[in-house]
């Protein structure tokens, strides 16, 4: 075995959370090696973020050209080559991929390609070469989960989504987070008949209610079908398609694909946990502490393989900071995830920022809560028939009302909530809001002008 010289730091994992931790190391000046398995970028760029948001824009084009007729525009019928988007889409991540290799040999990070497993304190073995290291970084994301029933290999995962060849004529969608939300909404603007297939009554239950009521609404008037309260049983290949079948009995057939949406486990099975004593949770995760420790000393973990929210600025964050703190002498730097802003590409999209309204009242009580909401026709809808509406809510408490939750789904609201998170942030409360001159005539203003 090649016992190379040692590193300041190892990471294993090229994703976003790896990648940042370790370009920001190697400017510090640390030795860094970082060791990837997958394509550089990981799930947001190659699976995720990247290719999803390709699609929506896509399908965000779609819908426009359909409203362009409300504004005088010849009609126009246009015919979508999924296959050439695709193709686009695909060279795009490839240089992508170029570009975050020549950053990391930009700041010197030695990238080597492999399994990487934990060999015990402060080593690391990849491809048979055993590597040293203060300090080691786990940050391996991962991957889709898949049901355990019966016949769960004729569907695909957001994975197998994105490597679809063609348009799915008719699909059902099973779950109820982000991915089934914003595949459903892609797939329905595009021109494919989608079903959406819930267990319990909602999608998006760990959200503001307003939100997902209203998304709901949309969706349905948009023609996407939404299943309730439907448990999948098993699914099978019959002569005219895929049939999903449910407890009660029922089942949906005729599909050409089933895109299994339910959740994500982290990719922590085969990575040496053992040898350096770190146990995961009941779901495989790694727990750390608010500075990315582990139970194991010079050992960290962030990003989507934690418990911390799976999105990609919340792994970048956490890994710039961890660096901070082994390699800048920011002794306290740490990420504080409680105002964590996200969006979910949706259609319309959503933008959320802090506590729902119901969290608030738990944590507050009902008599320090105090709600502002609306709901109305952007000016861009004006001339529909029945136009899709925006809403928006505020939560605040106390008597200064704080704004401790921020609520939007709508169209634009996708690149409204940035600015409004940094208010958020600052402690912001409604009378900061009132006394922001309103930028009129925009959706946004109605944040400003609440009452
Ligand atoms: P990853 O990006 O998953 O990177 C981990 C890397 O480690 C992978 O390349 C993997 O191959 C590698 N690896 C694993 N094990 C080993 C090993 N033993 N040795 C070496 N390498 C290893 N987030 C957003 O913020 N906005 C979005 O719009 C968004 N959309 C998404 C859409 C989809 C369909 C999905 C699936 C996710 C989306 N996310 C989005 C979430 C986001 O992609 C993740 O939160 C983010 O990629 C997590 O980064 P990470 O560094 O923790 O892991
Ligand atoms: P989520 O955790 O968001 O949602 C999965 C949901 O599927 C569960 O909440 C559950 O909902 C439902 N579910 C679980 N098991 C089953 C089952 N057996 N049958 C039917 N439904 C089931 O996972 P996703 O896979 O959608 O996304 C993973 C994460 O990736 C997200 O949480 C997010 O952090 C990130 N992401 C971010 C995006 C963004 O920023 N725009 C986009 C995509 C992903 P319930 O319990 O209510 O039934």
């Amino acid at each position: 075995m090649d016992h190379q010289p040692p590193y300041d730091l190892i990471v294993i994992g090229g994703g976003s959370g790896g990648i940042a931790t370790a370009n920001r190391a190697a400017q510090y000046g640390a030795r860094t090696a970082l060791i990837a398995e997958g394509p550089l970028g990981g799930t947001c760029v190659n699976v995720g973020c990247v290719p999803k948001k390709i699609f929506w824009n896509a399908a965000h084009l779609a819908e426009q050209m359909r409203m362009a007729e409300e504004y005088g525009f010849t009609p126009v019928a246009p015919d979508f080559h999924w296959e050439q988007l695709k193709a686009r889409r695909d060279a795009y991540i490839h240089r992508l991929n170029g570009r975050y290799a020549q950053g990391l040999n930009g700041n010197d990070v030695t990238l080597l390609r492999g399994h990487a497993r934990l060999h015990g304190a402060h080593q690391v073995e990849v491809d048979g070469q055993i590597l040293q290291a203060a300090h080691i970084l786990i940050a391996t994301g991962g991957q889709p989960m898949w049901p355990d029933i019966p016949g769960a290999e004729l569907g695909i995962t957001s994975d197998g989504f994105f490597a679809l060849k063609q348009k799915p004529r008719c699909v059902a969608i099973v779950g109820a987070g982000y991915i089934a939300v914003e595949l459903a909404g892609v797939l329905h603007a595009l021109g494919s008949d989608v079903s959406l297939v819930m267990r319990r009554h909602h999608f998006l239950n760990d959200f503001e209610p307003m939100l997902r009521e209203h998304l709901m609404d949309a969706m349905l008037h948009q023609g996407i079908n939404l299943l309730a309260q439907r448990q999948v049983r098993a699914l099978e290949q019959r002569e005219d398609g895929l049939c999903l079948h449910f407890q009660d009995g029922d089942c949906l057939g005729g599909l050409d694909t089933v895109i299994w949406a339910i959740g994500r486990q982290p990719n922590s099975s085969d990575l040496g946990l053992e040898s350096v004593d770190i146990q995961q949770d009941a779901q495989g995760f790694i727990p750390v502490d608010t500075f990315q420790n582990t139970t194991s000393s010079g050992i960290y973990a962030l990003g989507d393989v934690t418990r911390a929210p799976a999105l990609t600025p919340v792994a970048i964050a956490a890994g710039r900071r961890l660096a901070d703190r082994l390699f800048n002498q920011q002794a306290d730097r740490h990420l504080d995830s409680s105002l964590v802003p996200t969006v979910i590409f949706s259609h319309p999209p959503i933008a959320t920022v802090g506590m729902s309204e119901t969290a608030a009242r738990e944590q507050y009580g009902d008599e320090s809560v105090k709600v502002y909401q609306t709901r109305f026709t952007p000016m861009l809808r004006a001339f529909s028939e029945e136009p899709e509406k925006t809403a928006m809510k505020l939560v605040t408490v106390g008597r200064e009302e704080k704004i401790v939750g921020l609520h939007a789904i709508g169209d634009g609201v996708d690149e409204m909530l940035q600015g409004f998170a940094v208010a958020l942030r600052m402690g912001a409360c409604k009378r900061d809001f009132d006394d922001t001159i309103a930028i009129h005539p925009t959706s946004s203003e109605e944040l400003v002008t609440l009452r």
